[in-house]
């Protein structure tokens, strides 16, 4: 393809895009389709000799689109906020477009100093102080993984350069809760800790945060027994109630014991944009590494997950592929990102950022998450005046959970109530009318609306409780 072919299918592509997002909320939230039906049909190879532009834009149209899940239509009210700002996208096509390779400092300064800039401004703009220093990655998923390895080599003192954990010789244990997002699990096990080392700590029955006293008790526990307390993985905003483990506490706790604490505010960190509720982030200055993804509710397109730590040294000195690396950085040289993580090859994402935050600016964006907060504070005290319907976990940010219980069935019958909630839900999310997530509470089902998506207003909030009243009624 010639620049010039290019430019001709990238415009009739941008238009496209913009008509698309444009009609969004024309279209069903969930394409009516069962898994495999699209690979029946596709061509089972590709066209030998290529095809025309147009061509496969018509089939981007008519064969791929309609089976996306449509995330940034209003009336998506599923797992969390997946917004993509327009602004976003075109950091992402810049990103594209500038083409270049990110495998150190010398293969594209630009791509390490402007992602260094960003994530100062995000520092900024999130109220943490000088002592972060913050760096992309792909998910959050990622940078837990990336955080317990960390712990795993402070707490064995850099055992993976000498005789690894065999050597080691002790249990490493690790602390979190069983609302923790499973990513947390996962990152714990491929980060070398025994399934039987991860602690579940208790927590309040009502809020879902960690009880602090549960952790203090099973780490005395821990190293009575000859265990170390290696890490704490805190959920600010858990993904099914969101809840906040108490972050004051369990620094200091975790401080006896030279624990890492690792903060995965994935979801909420989006929060910390606003003044008025970083006491929920309260404590985090005392952390070890804290990452949240500006790629859900913030809006940057994925992917676009930070990770910010207080000692990157010791990250480096991790993750580096060259040892002898880190005298030169502390020299103040040149920042090498393929050393505060585990990919070689990065790709230039911080202009998502840059562009987002320069065309829509931190006011806009701090406006839109305020009249999410509004709204799920509507919605929640309008599901608790209306017959049969409750809240069943706190109200903390943009997420309401509820459930149903119509007079024919027993409240004490939880297998009874949990029938009718998951039919009432996957009812209304085959309607395509709307979409939100069933969750587990307690062992019974309920439902998640998770409010936030850009193009979400008051008037669609009002629409979603007339869909779940015909389709729970
Ligand atoms: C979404 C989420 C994750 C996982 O995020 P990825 O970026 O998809 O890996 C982890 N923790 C919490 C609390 C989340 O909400």
């Amino acid at each position: 393809m010639t620049p010039e072919e290019f430019r001709a299918a990238a415009h009739d592509l941008v238009d496209w895009i913009a008509d698309r997002r444009a009609a969004v909320e024309a279209r069903p939230v969930r394409p009516d389709l069962e898994p495999g039906d699209l690979v029946s049909s596709m061509p089972t190879s590709p066209p030998p000799g290529g095809d025309a532009a147009a061509s496969v834009l018509a089939d981007l149209e008519s064969v791929v689109a309609p089976a996306v899940t449509e995330v940034q239509h209003p009336m998506h009210f599923g797992w969390f906020p997946s917004n993509a700002s327009l602004s976003s996208i075109l950091g992402d096509f810049a990103s594209s477009g500038l083409a270049s390779l990110g495998i150190s400092w010398e293969s594209s300064p630009a791509l390490t100093e402007v992602e260094t800039v960003v994530l100062d401004w995000l520092r900024q703009l999130t109220g943490l102080s000088h002592e972060w220093s913050g760096v992309i990655q792909d998910t959050a998923s990622t940078a837990c993984l990336v955080a317990l390895l960390s712990a795993r080599e402070r707490a064995t003192d850099h055992s993976q350069a000498g005789s690894g954990l065999v050597g080691f010789g002790k249990q490493l244990h690790v602390y979190t809760t069983a609302e923790a997002h499973s990513s947390v699990r996962k990152s714990a096990l491929l980060a070398g800790f025994a399934a039987d080392d991860i602690r579940h700590i208790d927590v309040d029955p009502w809020t879902r945060d960690m009880k602090a006293d549960h952790l203090a008790d099973a780490m005395a526990a821990d190293v009575a027994a000859g265990g170390v307390p290696a890490a704490v993985v805190a959920s600010l905003g858990s993904t099914g109630a969101t809840a906040f483990d108490p972050l004051p506490e369990i620094v200091t706790i975790a401080a006896e014991y030279e624990a890492w604490v690792h903060v995965d505010a994935a979801m909420a960190g989006s929060a910390m944009l606003l003044p008025e509720q970083r006491e929920l982030f309260s404590g985090v200055e005392h952390a070890d590494s804290l990452s949240w993804n500006p790629h859900k509710w913030m809006g940057t397109i994925l992917d676009l997950s930070v990770l910010y730590l207080r000692d990157p040294d010791h990250l480096i000195r991790v993750m580096s592929t060259n040892p002898s690396y880190l005298r030169s950085t502390s020299g103040g040289e040149a920042t090498q990102y393929r050393d505060w993580g585990i990919p070689l090859g990065r790709r230039f994402r911080s202009l998502k950022l840059w562009y987002q935050l320069r065309i829509d600016g931190p006011e806009a964006i701090r406006a839109r998450l305020r009249r999410d907060l509004d709204n799920a504070q509507w919605f929640a005290a309008e599901i608790a005046s209306r017959p049969g319907w409750e809240v069943v976990a706190p109200v903390r940010l943009q997420t309401v959970c509820v459930r149903h219980t119509p007079s024919h069935i027993d409240a004490t019958n939880s297998a009874g109530v949990s029938e009718h909630n998951l039919g009432w839900v996957r009812s209304l999310n085959q309607s395509g009318d709307a979409f939100l997530s069933p969750s587990l509470l307690d062992d019974v089902w309920m439902a998640r609306v998770s409010i936030g998506v850009e193009a979400t207003e008051r008037h669609h909030l009002e629409r979603l409780l007339e869909l779940m009243e015909e389709h729970a009624g």
